[in-house]
Order: structure tokens, then sequence, then C-alpha cells
């Protein structure tokens, strides 16, 4: 796996999904060494069900744990702490972590009761998980979803799970985006593989999931989350841990020189209208055997829409699905390849939320 590949599959069932990422991306050239000390960090914010769109699916990481265990690999271990009033040990009974720490004989370390060492990058201090400063392979394991306060949470800063809560603390009043960019500067991971199954339309606590059900992998967090990013419908310059983290050379935000391994194709999964705060989006959608990816990609690219007052101007509900294929009405518009014989379509299988904001914002009025 190169350094600027990513690698997307599509699909509900997260076990399958990890092993199919793993199987493609090749394991055993990244980590050589069969005694390497192996951290697995997923997101366990609050102690909630991945189907609330806030925590990473341990199936996730039973997979791993399985993938690496076959292979010879023996000296792993998870490790999480919580956002702060949040006991991680209570997150790891919710998601059965404990289970699994003895199932495979994988230890979990609560970065609350972890040492630290004190890092200085980019001009912040910071306290660090002595686990994650020493290991030789670090696995990221964030969910690609929204955030009140930096707008998206995914690879760079979900390793803020990995120090302590004196220097969480300090970095909400340093703005976050510095010290999110510092913290990778220090440490970053080694490979990232993203939950993007069912992540919150714009909360990191979750309760209002989009399903998009797919997966992702790669090995630079700078790339990764300038793609996950597009996905949802912002720009780098929306979040702008991403340029700060890049200008600490912690990896390229480039998309064009980006590789994407696109494995499978996404229209295996029946569409999930969206619920809670998310539902007054699909109001303004035609829905017809969208794929589940397609559909929760326009459901985000909607909200940005929202979120940017230009929402309440659309004239033309979007259309989108498979049942659209040959279908030739120029009085609709839509979005993704299925939707290419109506008036106005924009191309791809599943489109970009950032690329279906602009064409959103290129319709005129409807044709009478
Ligand atoms: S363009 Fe059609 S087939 Fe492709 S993801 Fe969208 S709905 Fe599915």
């Amino acid at each position: 796996m190169r350094v600027n590949d990513i690698i997307i599959t599509y699909g509900s069932d997260p076990s399958a999904m990890t092993e199919t990422l793993l199987n493609a991306l090749s394991i055993e050239s990244l980590i050589t060494d069969k005694d390497s000390a192996i951290v697995l960090k997923p997101n366990l914010v609050v102690a909630a069900t991945p189907d609330g769109g806030a925590t990473t699916h341990p199936e996730i990481v039973v997979a791993i744990i399985e993938h690496l265990k076959g292979r010879g690999y023996h000296n792993i271990a998870i490790v999480e702490s919580a956002w702060i009033g949040e006991s991680t040990e209570r997150c790891f009974a919710l998601h059965g972590y404990h289970e699994i720490s003895e199932r495979y004989t994988v230890p979990l370390i609560d970065v609350k009761r972890d040492q630290y060492v004190k890092q200085r990058a980019g001009g912040i201090t910071m306290e660090v998980s002595k686990t994650i400063l020493t290991c030789d392979f670090l696995i990221n394991l964030p969910v690609l979803k929204g955030h009140c306060q930096t707008a998206m949470t995914c690879a760079l800063k979900n390793m803020k799970g990995c120090i302590s809560d004196s220097s969480k603390r300090q970095f909400h009043t340093q703005g976050l985006h510095r010290p999110i960019a510092a913290l990778n500067a220090v440490r970053s991971a080694d490979l990232v593989i993203v939950d993007s199954i069912c992540g919150d339309l714009d909360f990191e606590e979750g309760g209002n999931p989009v399903e998009t059900n797919r997966m992702f992998a790669c090995r630079d967090s700078v790339l990764c989350d300038a793609f996950a990013a597009s996905l949802i419908g912002f720009s780098c310059q929306d979040i702008p841990y991403i340029h700060l983290a890049e200008d600490l050379g912690v990896g390229s935000s480039d998309l064009e020189a980006m590789h994407l391994i696109q494995l499978n194709e996404p229209n295996e999964q029946p569409v999930a209208t969206p619920t809670g705060s998310a539902s007054y989006l699909s109001l303004h959608t035609e829905e017809r055997s969208a794929c589940s990816a397609c559909y929760g990609t326009l459901i985000h690219a909607l909200k940005r829409l929202d979120e940017g007052g230009r929402l309440q101007s659309l004239k033309h509900t979007i259309s989108i699905g498979q049942e659209f294929k040959g279908v030739d009405d120029p009085s609709r518009v839509g979005v993704g390849i299925c939707t290419k014989g109506l008036g106005k379509s924009l191309a791809g299988c599943p489109p970009k939320a950032i690329d279906m904001i602009e064409f959103i914002k290129t319709l005129g009025e409807p044709s009478q």
C-alpha cells in the first residue's frame, strides 16, 4: 500500500469489510517484525453503541485482531480514553471490550490511567500516553462524523484520545485546531481504517447517524482527513487542522495526487431514511432505490447547504437512486450516474458531497 493510496469498500458487515481492506492493503508489507508492539485506537468517546453514529464498531477491532493473530502478530493492545466526564471503563464494558480482551489476550489500556510523557510540537506542550509513544505501529480506527466545534472529526482528531484529560482541557482553550495538528506531529497513525458506516451528521457524541455503509484505509492521516472532508461536503479550508497538520509535516492534503482504489460497487445496500435532526433534509430528495453511500452523501451535502443558508432557496427536489436508470425526464435534476437521463445530472457512483454541493448551487429555476 503506497502512502498516497486510499482503499475504499462498501457494505454493511463491518467484519467482512475490515477483512477485505486488510487483504487489499497487505499488512505484512507494512509491519515486517512479528514482535512489533501494535496499538489499536478506536473511537469510544462516549458509552454509546455504534449505531448512534459516535463510536467505532467493535467488530472492526475484532476483525483486525484476528487478522493480525492469524499472521503471527502477538503484541497487540487496545488503547483509548473517553471524553472528559465519561469513564473509559464504561465505554469498554458497553462495547464488549473486556470479553474481546480476554478472548484474544489483548490488553485494554485506559489512557486516563496511563503514564504520560510531556511532548512539544508546533508551539504546543501536551501530555501524551506513554503506550502510544512507545508502540511500533499505531492503527487509528476513527469514525467519520460531524463535529460541532471543528466541523468534522476523523483521523487527526481521533488522536485526541491519546492525551491526558488535563491536556484535553488545554486543547479546548487553545481552539482545538493548532493542538490537534501539533499532537499528530508528535505521533500520527501508521495506518488509518475509517469506520464510515453510519457516522453522525453533526455531533461527535452521536444521535443523528447517517448511513453511508463504507470503510476506507490509508496511511497518511492528512490525506485521510482531506478525503473524508470531501465525502461529507467540506473543503480543507473548512477544517483548519488539516492544513495546520500538513504544515507541520504530518502528511499531504493533495487530493489530486491521491490514488483511490475502490474495491466494490456501492449498490448492495438499501437506503435508511435519516432520523432525528437529519430528517428534514430528506424532504429535498426524491429517493428511489438509492444506495446508502449515495443517499447518505446527499444528506451531508444538503446539511452543508443548509448551514450556508442555501437550502431554503433550493427550488428543485434532488432525484437519486437506481430506479432512475433509463428515466428520460428533462424537468428533473439528480445526482449519481443512475440519473444521467434527467435534465441535469451529476456523474459519479457515488459522487462526493463536495461535488454535490457545487452541482446543486448551479441549479436554476425548475422548468415548467
Ligand atoms: S449512482 Fe446509483 S448505483 Fe451509484 S451509488 Fe448512486 S444510487 Fe448507487
